[in-house]
């Protein structure tokens, strides 16, 4: 149930991606470029770090932003 969830907040966060167009540019860096994916969001993922209830949910979220900035680093 709680890898569940994490994996939930990372596919929902995955919906910003969809939402590009093309939806998927390989030398296009996602952070910063998505709405859900710009410093202000990723200050609010690691807010929910903090609060026992949010904190799966959190960890998703700032797991993909991990996973997109290795992305930006390695073009
Ligand atoms: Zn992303």
């Amino acid at each position: 149930m709680q890898a569940f969830l994490i994996m939930l907040s990372g596919l929902w966060i995955d919906l910003d991606h969809l939402l590009a167009n093309p939806v998927f540019d390989p030398n296009r860096c996602s952070i910063n470029f998505h709405p859900l994916h710009t410093y202000i969001a990723i200050t609010f993922y690691i807010l929910l770090l903090i609060p026992k209830k949010t904190r799966l949910i959190g960890l998703g979220l700032v797991i993909h932003i991990l996973a997109d900035t290795i992305d930006c680093s390695l073009m």
